[in-house]
């Protein structure tokens, strides 16, 4: 069954030197447990794709399903509700961790503020998420500049985990990391996501990122989608 539908998705930005379209007409779908990889050079409408899915941006029109619900033109409450089910991971954790945070309360946020969580079972989630993640839980204590790049982004993914979404949206996570570590850091996404039946929408530049995790794949050229397939049939396509 589909975890999230997008169905002819706009969104112009009206700007002094004329409307931008910079999301054309896209559909796709997400099944449960299936990751969905969004490619294209700078300025291909990936981001503002991913935002209008977040509901970040109010898209032009179209229409945006995630479990059974529609996400444009929802209540507020509903659509509190349904971006904690959505955890999301950026670019560059070096600038989304709080750098006067301990890792740990970063790490806790979400379970104590959507449930209220405290003391010893706060702290058991955490280290349970840690874990996760491929830190042991004395890393807690530490500040985000302790880390190298591809910890922290291993703490990003375990903050976004915290309250088990069944969709992560993915914006580059490994872009800013060395290559020896982004291959690290999508070997974990694939076993999270084998592991937790996740979904995800993984935006990104680089074919050859997305060519492993990518169950479909849609390259997108100018706001539109121009191919869109299993990753294997696209790569064997001449
Ligand atoms: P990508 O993520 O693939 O780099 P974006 O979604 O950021 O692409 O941008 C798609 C197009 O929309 C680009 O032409 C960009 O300049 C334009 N754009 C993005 N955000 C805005 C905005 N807030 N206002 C005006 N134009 C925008
Ligand atoms: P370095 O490798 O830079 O000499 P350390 O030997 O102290 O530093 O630790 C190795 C790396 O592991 C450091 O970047 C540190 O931030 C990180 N780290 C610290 N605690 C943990 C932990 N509990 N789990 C995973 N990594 C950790």
């Amino acid at each position: 069954s589909e975890l999230l539908s997008v169905r002819n998705l706009v969104k112009r930005y009206e700007t002094p030197r004329g409307t931008v379209h910079a999301v054309d007409d896209v559909s796709f779908e997400i099944p449960v447990g299936h990751s969905v990889a969004v490619v294209g050079e700078s300025g291909c409408g990936k981001s503002t794709l991913a935002l209008s899915v977040l509901q970040l941006v109010a898209p032009t029109s179209g229409q945006v399903n995630f479990d059974g619900t529609d996400l444009i033109g929802a209540s507020r409450s509903a659509l509190t509700r349904l971006r904690r089910e959505i955890g999301v991971v950026f670019q560059d954790p070096a600038s989304s961790l709080n750098p006067r945070m301990r890792v740990g309360d970063i790490v806790g946020e979400p379970l104590r503020v959507h449930e209220k969580l405290r003391g010893r079972s706060l702290h058991d989630r955490v280290t349970k998420l840690f874990n996760d993640v491929g830190l042991t839980a004395d890393a807690m204590d530490r500040y985000p500049h302790q880390f190298s790049g591809g910890q922290r982004q291993r703490i990003s993914i375990a903050r976004a985990l915290a309250l088990e979404p069944k969709l992560i949206v993915l914006d580059e996570p490994t872009s800013a990391l060395d290559v020896s570590v982004q291959a690290q850091v999508l070997n974990l996404l694939q076993d999270l996501k084998a592991r937790k039946n996740l979904s995800y929408l993984y935006i990104s530049h680089s074919l050859a990122t997305v060519e492993y995790l990518a169950d479909i794949l849609i390259v997108m050229y100018l706001g539109r989608v121009i191919e869109k397939g299993p990753a294997d049939d696209i790569f064997r396509d001449p």
